[in-house]
């Protein structure tokens, strides 16, 4: 067996190091994908910051689930995926049968593994995934945003279409991080004007060359009354809450106008901020979200190459997978767009 595979392992206390493998083969109704790009997602961080302990019982688990290459091996039984295809690779594997696999909502089975957690991630030179989880892409788009459509740019669009964002649609975007940009880019093709809010002045320029229309850093100005000016007073009517912040979900609440809806994605803050006082008489939609379904990707491909966009801007740093432990490291101090692995 070859041992050829560089993949990432994780030591607990922000450490991490490149740890080569035995180069993986796929199994019946699997294909091996090259990886070509991969993205360090802020979840990744959650796992590079555990303990020793923690990390010990994880072993060698590889983390990542930002997927995207060239399919390189097919195993038995594979009958549409070939290899030479350029693919995204849907992150969660789902039993294929319950009531929530057979509508594409992988995220939702009871047995769903995700890339990275129980099995092993895109931080490595392949991943073994199933054909079914497997998105073909045209030329048109490119590795980096099939690694953006697999969480960040996929998790911001299917938030999107709940919003239903149509021309001229006031939409506020609350944290710019990979996917709070992502939801910008969006929301501009879609004919959105948006607004985007943080307090990290780079994020805020990566918002404005990702289109934005106006950006306020909220520790400087208070985000509220921007967003009133932004509207002549009367508010948003969509607004994309990606910070996971007291202060982002509770400013979100007075930026809406009447009828608005909000779509929250941001995890972090566990202080109660909602009030349902608070909805009742503007008649607010507060809706969660949580990546996309198998089937929307499709329909995201379609969407990157209609519209001729790329979330490429929204990168700031590419790292090869050797230099992996410094990659987690500038990420980690939270100062960046989004960090990726590239291969050549
Ligand atoms: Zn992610
Ligand atoms: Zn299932």
């Amino acid at each position: 067996m070859e041992v050829n595979m560089r993949g990432v392992v994780l030591l607990g206390d922000r450490e991490c190091y490149v740890k080569d493998f035995p180069d993986p083969i796929p199994g019946f109704g699997q294909v091996r994908v090259k990886m070509m790009a991969s993205g360090i997602c802020g979840s990744d961080l959650h796992l590079y910051r555990m303990t020793k302990e923690q990390a010990k019982s994880r072993g060698d688990r590889i983390p990542g689930h930002e997927p995207c290459g060239i399919v390189d091996m097919v195993g038995q039984g594979v009958k549409k995926v070939k290899e030479g295809d350029r693919v995204t690779v849907y992150h969660y594997l789902g039993c294929g049968h319950c009531e929530f696999c057979s509508a594409g909502n992988l995220m939702w089975c009871r047995e769903a593994k995700g890339y990275g957690g129980p099995i092993d991630g895109s931080h490595a030179d392949y991943v073994i995934a199933d054909e079914r989880n497997c998105v073909l892409m045209p030329d048109s788009v490119s590795f980096i945003d099939g690694a953006f459509i697999a969480c960040p740019g996929g998790t911001a669009f299917s938030s999107m279409r709940k919003l239903d964002v149509k021309t001229g649609s006031n939409v506020a975007v609350f944290g710019l991080g990979p996917v709070g940009l992502s939801g910008v880019k969006i929301a501009k093709a879609m004919g959105g004007r948006v607004i985007g809010v943080d307090v990290i002045d780079l994020r805020l320029d990566l918002a404005m060359s990702m289109g934005a229309d106006v950006v306020v850093n909220s520790q400087k100005e208070d985000a509220v009354s921007a967003i009133r000016n932004f509207t002549n007073g009367k508010g948003v009517s969509l607004a994309f809450e990606a910070s996971g912040s007291t202060k982002g979900r509770t400013d979100i609440i007075h930026s809406l106008c009447r009828g608005g809806k909000a779509v929250f994605v941001g995890v972090g803050s566990n202080e109660n901020v909602i009030n349902p006082s608070q909805i009742i008489g503007s008649q607010l939609t507060l809706m969660g979200s949580f990546v996309l379904p198998l089937w929307m990707t499709y329909e995201m491909v379609n969407f990157l190459d209609n519209q001729k966009i790329s979330f490429e801007n929204a990168v700031t740093h590419r790292f090869s997978i050797d230099n992996a432990s410094e990659a987690y490291k500038i990420f980690d101090e939270g100062k960046t767009g989004k960090v990726i692995f590239e291969w050549k």
